[in-house]
């Protein structure tokens, strides 16, 4: 007998039912209590106080579980932010399906090893197959694969240097670059492409940011423009990247003529769909992404439109050959080839990663239960109440819609009558007071961004549960808050 088959470790049958349906337990309780209307968003916590609730050397030796569970559910679900609120419409981090939640204690409960096939003959079966979904979606045909990734940010990076790499004109594994080489990207494109820029060698100073036109999309008259003196600087332009649902107001680049563009030029084009990309599924929202199935590489997130838990990115490629031609390895003790007709299935070959864990099982699971129109429905209604807002807001004198949404995103300014004639820092710090306000009374949830010069109240609509009358309540709760703002500023 091995002492680490003690109940501390539960392994039979019996122990893990019981350990197991504590948990359970907490989670009914806490989705029952947060499901509750009256539920704030959060109960504010300065960081002094959180630092304090953890602040503690490590245990040295155990204590019971009921004792860590007592502390799970104070403090860790008491102030957790609730993001199955109705009121939270803040930064795209879903209230995900719960079936995906507990698909993923199961998952990590066999941590499969997605880096290798015979690690993980199951896992990686059932990557290949919700990439395949995800692939057919944006309309590639059997050329195109797609790995999973931690999100957005690593689905850019790797598909910036499968770019480079394709594109350099050298052989860019062994010799580097040696051509000064030039990118493209709307001013609204997401920070993680400047940052990819950054992380591989390219240099920021490569990155060219094309301003927009006034619905907020890349203005492509100026990407000719900058493509054309990018080349007679001799430079070498490789990667024009669209976003696909920009993270501040949610408009999409016209992506078919950026695809003709890059086709003229030679220049790879990457559409980054990490908050949109997932609209391909839904009929009343695909024609955002008309041109995608265009694209050389796709970043897409179930994590945020697929209302699935964090994390689970992916980037696709139009033709799969090119993740081998970027992402060599030579690791004989881990990476064998195997005899098969299927194509690459050690995924790990064609990652950053090595170790990976089984993340589309959480998504293969809720694909096959709900269906992907029940998908489709969720993010139409997110796009819907997002559509009622702005026509509140535009009914509204003392309200003012940045711009008329495309997707779910929304970015506008409280002006009440007082602060009409007032100068614009003034109106800026007021939205901005007005916002952090709001948030700490934790009834409703929202972001704020400065765009165009002006300090902005920012919604994304992400939760599939919020309704009109949440939407009615929010421009309640920011006129109350906003008016106990004005009095004391
Ligand atoms: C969210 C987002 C990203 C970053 O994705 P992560 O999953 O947070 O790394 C990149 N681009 C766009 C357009 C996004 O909305």
């Amino acid at each position: 007998m091995n002492k680490f088959n003690d109940f501390r470790q539960p392994t039979d049958r019996a122990e893990i039912k019981t350990v197991g349906y504590k948990f359970i337990d907490m989670l009914a309780e806490y989705m029952d209590r947060v499901h509750n209307s009256d539920t704030r968003v959060v109960d504010y916590l300065p960081p002094d106080k959180s630092f304090a609730m953890f602040n503690e050397p490590i245990p040295q030796n155990g204590m019971a579980l009921e004792k860590v569970l007592d502390r799970v559910v104070d403090p860790v679900l008491k102030y957790a932010q609730n993001l199955a609120s109705p009121m939270y419409m803040g930064h795209q981090v879903c209230h995900p399906l719960m079936l995906s939640a507990l698909a993923n204690g199961l998952s990590n409960a066999i941590n499969q090893g997605l880096a290798i096939y015979e690690m993980s003959p199951i896992g990686t079966m059932i990557e290949k197959r919700v990439m395949r979904w995800l692939c057919d979606g944006v309309g590639y045909d059997e050329h195109g694969d797609g790995t999973l990734v931690s999100g957005g940010t690593e689905a850019n990076l790797t598909a910036i240097m499968v770019a480079r790499t394709m594109k350099a004109g050298s052989d860019v594994w062994k010799d580097g670059i040696h051509k000064p080489m030039t990118g493209f990207c709307s001013a609204r494109s997401h920070y993680s492409v400047e940052r990819a820029f950054g992380i591989s060698g390219i240099g920021t100073n490569n990155l060219v940011k094309i301003k927009e036109t006034s619905d907020f999309k890349m203005d492509t008259n100026e990407l000719i423009r900058a493509v054309e003196t990018s080349i007679r600087a001799g430079k070498k332009p490789f990667v024009i990247v669209a976003t696909a649902g920009c993270t501040p107001v949610g408009s999409f680049d016209d992506i078919e003529t950026i695809a003709a563009i890059c086709r003229r030029y030679d220049i790879w084009l990457h559409v980054d769909g990490a908050h949109g990309g997932s609209f391909i599924f839904s009929d009343r929202l695909k024609h955002l992404l008309k041109g995608i199935d265009q694209a050389d590489s796709i970043t897409l997130d179930p994590h945020k439109m697929m209302f699935m838990p964090l994390s689970i990115g992916t980037v696709m490629l139009k033709n799969q050959h090119h993740f081998d031609e970027t992402f060599k390895v030579n690791a004989p003790y881990i990476f064998h080839k195997t005899q098969n007709n299927l194509g690459c299935l050690n995924i790990g070959e064609r990652t950053i990663q090595c170790s990976r864990g089984m993340e589309a099982f959480k998504l293969w699971i809720c694909l096959q239960h709900y269906g992907i129109r029940y998908f489709a429905d969720m993010m139409n209604h997110c796009a819907e109440t997002t559509r009622y807002l702005y026509d509140r807001l535009t009914d509204e004198k003392d309200f003012e819609p940045l711009n008329n949404p495309e997707s779910n995103i929304l970015c506008f300014q409280h002006i009440p009558e007082k602060l009409k004639l007032k100068n614009q820092e003034t109106i800026d710090a007021f939205n901005f007071d007005t916002r952090n306000a709001l948030n700490q009374t934790g009834k409703a949830w929202i972001t704020t961004t400065v765009f165009g010069g002006k300090r902005l109240m920012r919604t994304t609509i992400i939760n599939p549960r919020t309704n009109k009358e949440h939407v009615d309540q929010l421009i309640k709760d920011i006129r109350e808050v906003g008016s106990k703002v004005m009095i004391n500023e």
